[in-house]
């Protein structure tokens, strides 16, 4: 830790919430302007081959019902969030042996033959550099893959056996195969302290990260968390200005679970520093299974309706939507080691 961040950490100790959020919110101006990304989130297969202990849709949960996005499917929900005018997509799955690297490959080719001016990202788990190499050469841009937590221990206990070096491994070999990279965390977990909250943000700046995605842990009545105490949004709030104040190019997204725990959550999390929304471009029959946490907004309400809602969500805090690809501020942001 460099005193920088040594001197940003003591501060965020020390200030309350409302002057921490508008120091974060002032740099977050400074660097971003008032405008928010919108990054179209389209969800193509609940199907899991692991048991992370805080997720709804674990393997080990048969509660509800799966399904899987068909490539065309899946070309069919970019094409219309690319008419809707968005240029920013995050295909987002969970570890479903099902999307072989080929198959996922294919589609990212078709999608950006189709899409030419769009950015694509990829939050589909861990794989190896190979794997990463023969996505981005199909046409993918940025990878996500939240480390969740940054405490080893709580970490290979929560993720049902599976080490946090998998992880950063990973991570590492995206930033090598020149994608922009983003991760994140839980804020709530049950197990964590406040120090594991600020190693969490430390890693994500030591990490040099394009983009950092962190929510409220919401414990998931079918996963062995549930009954975990929930922690309010203040924490994640507070957590949403601290990166901002340490990382103030990063893409910071104001996330559904931030909606899901406060109606004004998303609108919060952007007054404490954040400039990312993602609206859900999911077909919505298929929206209500991918339930990581219980409680998740924005089921039923399909594209012009939701970024209608959001304009207008926006506007009431002094911000306008932007339908930009929205690359990396970072330096360096997507070079090929
Ligand atoms: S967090 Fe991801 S990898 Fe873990 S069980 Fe849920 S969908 Fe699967």
């Amino acid at each position: 830790m460099n005193d920088a961040m040594r001197d940003t950490v003591v501060y965020y100790l020390t200030a309350g919430t409302l002057e921490l959020a508008d120091r974060a919110r002032a740099l977050c101006e400074e660097v971003h302007g008032k405008t928010v990304l919108l990054r179209a989130l389209i969800e193509f297969s609940n199907t899991c081959a692991l048991n992370c202990h805080y997720c709804g849709i674990r393997a080990g949960n048969h509660a509800f019902e799966r399904y899987r996005l068909e490539p065309t499917e899946l070309l069919a929900a970019a094409l219309g969030a690319y008419a809707a005018g968005l240029r920013s997509f995050v295909l987002q799955s969970a570890e479903d042996p099902w999307y072989t690297t080929a198959r996922l490959a294919a589609v990212v080719a078709s999608i950006k033959s189709s899409c030419p001016e769009a950015a694509l990202t990829l939050s589909c788990g861990v794989k190896t550099r190979a794997e990463y190499r023969e996505l981005k050469a199909a046409g993918a841009d940025r990878y996500l893959l939240r480390f969740e937590t940054s405490d080893p221990e709580l970490h290979r206990r929560l993720r049902d056996g599976i080490g946090l070096g998998t992880r950063l491994k990973a991570l590492e070999d995206l930033k090598a195969e020149g994608y922009q990279v983003g991760s994140g965390f839980m804020v709530g977990l049950p197990g964590e302290t406040e120090k594991t909250g600020i190693d969490n943000a430390l890693l994500c700046a030591e990490l040099g990260l394009d983009m950092v995605g962190i929510g409220p842990f919401i414990p998931h009545p079918a996963t062995p968390l549930a009954g975990s105490p929930q922690v309010g949004l203040e924490k994640t709030l507070r957590m949403t200005s601290l990166l901002r104040l340490l990382m103030p190019k990063v893409h910071l997204p104001a996330t559904t679970a931030a909606g899901s725990l406060d109606p004004q959550g998303r609108e919060k999390m952007i007054l404490a520093g954040a400039n990312v929304l993602m609206p859900n471009m999911t077909p919505v029959p298929a929206r209500k299974n991918y339930l990581l946490y219980p409680g998740k907004i924005c089921l039923d309400e399909a594209g012009e309706k939701c970024l209608g809602c959001l304009r207008i969500r926006m506007l009431g805090v002094g911000r306008e939507l932007s339908y930009a690809r929205g690359d990396s501020l970072m330096e360096g942001a997507g070079n090929v080691a």
